[in-house]
């Protein structure tokens, strides 16, 4: 959606940029968008989010989100379970949004981080740079098509800004501008939350590794399908090596690391990428007619159909409840063993 609230708080993403100190950036509202009173830049209103892409391409790295030949988000938004549920339990414990909070999500994807938590907070912003929002976060949530390193905002406008899964897209340059605008856009008391992976291993990778590599032979064998997750990880350059150089780089942007809890998937791997996996693609395979063709595309379309229909049943949405508490505990039992997958709580530090 485009609230009264969005439009107030957007400003042109070339002319807001600290480094213009003489522009804000500031908007004039049109039937079909906005105008930057400062560079005359247009952004025009789409059907249920605002298009604040700068005119000029996009510089530095582009992700394969942007391509719409792969289709990497579902157009549907279900109930955070599993993995999913894993991070959404988390980034509530941690950030603990507060029912005033203006909050924006960086990275949003089909938007269903912003659709789980939107009743929590005031407002609710979505942002990414490949506009495939579902239609229910295009009906609940405040949507915005832009670049997570010049964002279209005005200064302080944020009291919490989250990323999920979005820092190993980056490169180094973007990470650093995604930090200095993210800075920008919160109040000095914000909070910063993010999950990411960076390249570190940790012993437990002795009890993961296996499993990844059995469902990787599942793969191969038809038994499992994670063609979705290699296009993902394709995409994936991870250029902060460690959490401690992410550390570093959020201090140079004017951030403290506050909780930094690690996740070890040991329970997650064998439980959701081997077995409910297996599970989905079985159930999928035998609603198939035999003449059906197995194309990538139609296993993902059978696939979601499977989820639907089984999510509907109240003992599967016990179940599937049942085992995020389980994957839980990779979490409960695993936080501090130093790994490349990690949560991150930060704040804004003090101002010199
Ligand atoms: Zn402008």
């Amino acid at each position: 959606m485009i609230s009264a609230w969005l439009i107030a708080t957007l400003r042109c993403p070339s002319c807001v940029q600290e480094t213009n100190a003489r522009y804000n950036g500031a908007l004039e509202r049109s039937v079909s968008g906005l105008t930057c009173r400062d560079c005359g830049a247009m952004y025009a209103f789409r059907d249920g989010y605002v298009d604040m892409r700068r005119d000029e391409k996009f510089t530095g790295k582009e992700t394969v989100y942007n391509n719409d030949a792969v289709d990497l988000d579902d157009p549907v938004i279900r109930p955070p379970v599993l993995s999913a549920g894993v991070r959404q339990r988390v980034l509530r414990l941690l950030m603990r949004p507060q029912p005033t909070d203006a909050v924006l999500d960086i990275g949003c994807g089909n938007g269903k981080f912003a659709v789980w938590n939107h009743r929590a907070v005031a407002h609710m912003v979505g942002l990414d740079p490949a506009a495939r929002f579902a239609a229910r976060a295009r009906e609940t949530v405040d949507l915005v098509q832009a670049d997570a390193r010049a964002l279209p905002f005005a200064p302080g406008a944020f009291d919490q800004v989250y990323t999920v899964d979005v820092f190993e897209h980056l490169d180094l340059d973007g990470v650093r501008d995604h930090l200095r605008e993210t800075r920008r856009v919160l109040t000095r008391d914000g909070s910063y939350f993010c999950f990411s992976n960076t390249r570190e291993r940790s012993w437990l990778n002795r009890l993961i590794d296996p499993g990844r590599r059995l469902s990787e032979s599942f793969h191969r064998a038809g038994i499992v399908d994670r063609t979705r997750d290699h296009l993902r990880k394709g995409d994936h350059v991870k250029a902060v090596e460690t959490t401690d150089a992410l550390v570093r780089e959020l201090d140079a942007q004017g951030f403290r690391a506050v909780t930094l809890w690690y996740l070890n998937p040991v329970i997650a791997t064998y439980v959701e990428t081997l077995g409910i996996a297996a599970m989905e693609q079985t159930v999928a395979r035998r609603r198939k007619r035999p003449d059906d063709t197995n194309t990538y595309s139609e296993r993902q379309h059978a696939l979601p159909t499977v989820r639907d229909a089984a999510g509907a049943r109240p003992i599967v949405r016990l179940a599937l409840r049942g085992l995020t508490a389980l994957l839980l505990c990779d979490v409960a039992f695993f936080r501090r063993v130093r790994t490349g997958a990690f949560f991150l709580l930060a704040k804004p530090s003090p101002r010199a």
